[in-house]
């Protein structure tokens, strides 16, 4: 049976803008925005909404592809093409960040094309080091100060310790809500995890906390609902933002039990340090406690198997606590950002004895099924 909750996380998934529409016909100025470097709390600071600007897979481009080169990844393009049919007309603004080439060539386009009223484009380092934490204060400084002279509201340090903590709790309980996949079997499955992931990307932080806590509350007493599975899948790359990928791998005898994608876990999972200057652990957090290939992580004149440690120990982590034996590494058609961090990811956990499994796919709900193929075979081999 389904819990309640699920049933109001599915109309979230399903039409994921009707919030955001009656909170701007209620006065609110709606912020679109891209990626995981996006510091929220100056948003929700400043009484800002903040929304996620995704894809669908379900639907293929027709008007996209006339501005956005056809090599771009499968998600920029349906971004762009849903923006087109006027599917974010209810967006006062734009923040994005530098994170990888194709979201910065989207970022020019929707300012010329979409003119959105307030536009700004954060420029990210991408190595993590003292002085690119320190670059990366100075920008976010900028951003505060920008949003401040455009919007005339001033973002306090008070306002801003209050927006982290709110932002905090969030992580906290999605962090919790994972734990529910801990269990074998599993409380809450793949795609379920996948809708909530998208409704709560949908939707100011405080309601996105209260929602949490109905579905923890309410999953934690539903022992015995999902069946018994052997396979424990981690799916590690590009962005998934809908539920069919993720249900695919299921259908085929699994649960998908954690991931390391952008609208999951990756997003949600390091807190932001509550530190004097509130900036600092904003800094700290968005550049170096985001583990996305964007990022570079040095670690000189050690061996190659040091560098793998030095980059992926957080993976060892989550295999033992998710009792992971199985990841399936998906990329997006065009996606090098990700394409060149799979050998690496492979290699390690191949080391640690999990089977891994390369997917290459088209952003699109259609083109999956070919894949049935290679993912049934996969899972025999366990
Ligand atoms: S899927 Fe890859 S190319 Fe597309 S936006 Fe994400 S990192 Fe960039």
């Amino acid at each position: 049976m389904k819990a309640e909750i699920l049933k109001r996380i599915d109309e979230i998934y399903e039409k994921r803008d009707t919030r955001a529409r009656e909170l701007r016909a209620e006065g609110k100025k709606i912020i679109g925005y891209f990626c995981c470097q996006v510091p929220l709390e100056y948003l929700t600071a400043v009484d800002l909404v903040p929304y996620r600007i995704l894809g669908s897979v379900s639907e293929p481009p027709t008007q996209g592809d006339f501005y956005v080169e056809s090599v771009t990844c499968g998600y920029i393009r349906s971004c762009f093409d849903l923006a087109s049919k006027g599917r974010y007309d209810f967006l006062d603004g734009l923040i994005s960040c530098r994170s990888c080439q194709g979201i910065e060539i989207s970022f020019d386009l929707w300012r010329y094309y979409f003119r959105p009223e307030y536009a700004y484009n954060i420029d990210v380092p991408h190595k993590v080091s003292e002085w690119g934490i320190k670059f990366f204060k100075e920008e976010l400084i900028d951003l505060r100060r920008d949003i401040e002279g455009f919007y005339g509201r001033k973002i306090t340090d008070e306002a801003l310790r209050e927006a982290i903590e709110l932002h905090n709790s969030s992580r906290r309980l999605v962090r919790e809500l994972y734990g529910l996949r801990k269990e074998d079997p599993p409380l809450i499955s793949g795609p379920e995890v996948m809708k909530v992931m998208v409704a709560s990307m949908s939707l100011p932080p405080d309601e996105v906390n209260g929602l949490l806590k109905r579905i923890i509350d309410e999953l934690k007493g539903t022992k015995g609902r999902l069946e018994k599975r052997d396979n424990r899948i981690l799916v590690w790359g590009s962005i998934i933002d809908a539920v069919p990928l993720v249900q695919l791998i299921e259908d085929c005898g699994s649960y998908v039990v954690m991931d390391d994608t952008c609208v999951g876990s990756r997003f949600y999972w390091p807190d932001v340090e509550i530190t004097e200057d509130p900036i600092d652990g904003l800094a700290k957090r968005y550049l170096d406690g985001i583990v996305c290939p964007r990022t570079f992580r040095d670690n000189p004149g050690r061996s190659h198997k040091d560098d793998l440690e030095h980059r992926f120990a957080y993976l060892k982590e989550l295999v033992k606590d998710y009792k992971i034996n199985g990841a399936v590494l998906e990329i997006t058609r065009y996606c090098d950002t990700h394409g060149w961090e799979v050998p690496d990811v492979k290699s390690y956990l191949e080391d640690l004895g999990i089977q891994t499994l390369f997917l290459e796919h088209d952003y699109s709900a259609v083109a999956l099924e070919p894949l049935r193929t290679r993912i049934e075979a996969f899972m025999e081999t366990f």
